[in-house]
């Protein structure tokens, strides 16, 4: 990958811990991040092709157990990333030598070995610090492309760090969700968007790791920009259609985000997203992401706009469906950093009234869909909406 301007757009800054102690937890998620990192292109064989074997288990139980923190340890944190490749390359040995492998199974795990040892790429420090670069540089240029100007100020300096969990981010007791142990959440500020990526310290492996550019897009799309930059309870627009406009973006932007591997990441990010907005152990958690009653603010937000997207493909059957969907999922950047003396409540009351089977809303929209830089006046006044002015 080519080296990333002195001064990204998205503004992003790596978190710098106080601390000149290295943090073995984070250091030990890092090193499995680097190694899932090299391995990426690979990681659907891995998994999928080969991912009831017991050698390719195997290899991925070393992956976890090679990289647990040590207690009471000293010394560069580097020291684990090397003990992880060494415990890996050893169990990639024993498989050659004991597994039972065909000709085209011993070149795939030679090929896994190769990886390691490759000489260390400059990304290679912070896999997860590059692909939320990426996801912030990405979205940033969807917001600008959206609001049709440069943001400026208003968008914020990123900050992000890793938060090692001692438990499981979504608590759970089910062979579904359990391999997806990654999380994520923002703290706003007035200038500033911090961004934690939780991440449980005994378990990171494929599906977590191929899941983080959907986690990372949902919160970078729908909680950086956020105006009034203030901390928002979870509700239907904020949870229910930016979550939607932000899958939405996923789904067009994956293959920049994890190049090689956007067909997994595609898929896991997709399986996380539909357990997210069902499963009964969501609705127990108390995080800017999840709370009580937030799965059918997801739900509806989602139907809601689908229903939109139905509605103007019916009436434009020669236009592509990605495009429209893109587009209304450009209203929501739109109105994400719409401030105009806007509250949060009355954005919730856009989208409670964002139904072409009303017809102001559906002239508004019609108007909207021809011409996406049209002002969002119309659009508002429609849902009943009544501003203190606007841009
Ligand atoms: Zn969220």
């Amino acid at each position: 990958m080519s080296t990333p301007p002195a001064l990204p757009a998205s503004r992003l800054r790596p978190y710098r811990p106080g601390t000149s102690d290295p943090d073995w937890a984070v250091e030990s998620i890092r090193a499995r991040g680097v190694v899932l990192t090299r391995w990426h292109e690979r990681l659907g064989e891995l998994t999928d092709l080969r991912g009831n074997d017991p050698e390719s288990r195997a290899l991925l139980e070393t992956l976890q157990f090679g990289a647990r923190p040590a207690r009471h340890r000293a010394g560069p944190p580097a020291a684990l990333l090397e003990r992880l490749r060494e415990a890996l390359r050893r169990q990639i040995d024993l498989i050659v030598e004991y597994g039972q492998l065909d000709l085209r199974g011993i070149e795939f795990y030679r090929a896994l070995e190769a990886d390691l040892v490759a000489t260390p790429q400059a990304d290679e420090e912070d896999p997860i610090g590059v692909l939320l670069e990426r996801v912030c540089d990405q979205v940033h240029a969807f917001y600008e492309q959206a609001v049709g100007a440069p943001l400026g100020s208003s968008w914020p300096g990123i900050t992000w760090k890793v938060v090692p969990t001692r438990l499981h981010p979504y608590q759970a007791g089910d062979p579904d969700l359990a391999p997806y142990t990654a999380a994520g959440s923002v703290a706003l500020g007035e200038q500033q968007a911090d961004v934690d990526v939780h991440i449980y310290a005994q378990h990171f492996g494929p599906e977590a790791y191929l899941s983080l550019p959907a986690i990372l897009t949902h919160e970078v799309f729908a909680h950086v920009p956020a105006q009034p930059r203030r901390d928002h309870e979870p509700s239907i627009f904020t949870e229910g259609f930016l979550d939607w406009a932000a899958f939405t973006f996923f789904e067009a932007s994956c293959r920049h985000l994890l190049r090689g591997a956007e067909g997994p990441a595609l898929h896991h990010g997709r399986r996380l997203h539909d357990l997210r907005k069902g499963h009964p152990k969501f609705l127990r958690l108390g995080r800017t992401d999840e709370g009580d009653g937030l799965t059918p603010a997801r739900r509806a937000g989602h139907q809601l706009a689908e229903a939109v997207v139905t509605w103007w493909e019916r009436h434009n059957p020669e236009l592509d469906g990605t495009a429209i969907r893109l587009r209304l999922a450009g209203l929501a950047a739109r109105l994400n950093v719409h401030d105009g003396g806007l509250e949060m409540s009355a954005k919730d009351e856009f989208v409670t009234a964002l139904s072409p089977r009303r017809p102001a809303m559906e002239r508004a929209l019609t108007h909207y869909f021809r011409d996406p830089t049209v002002g969002l006046d119309a659009l508002l006044a429609a849902s009943g909406v009544t501003t203190r002015g606007s841009r």
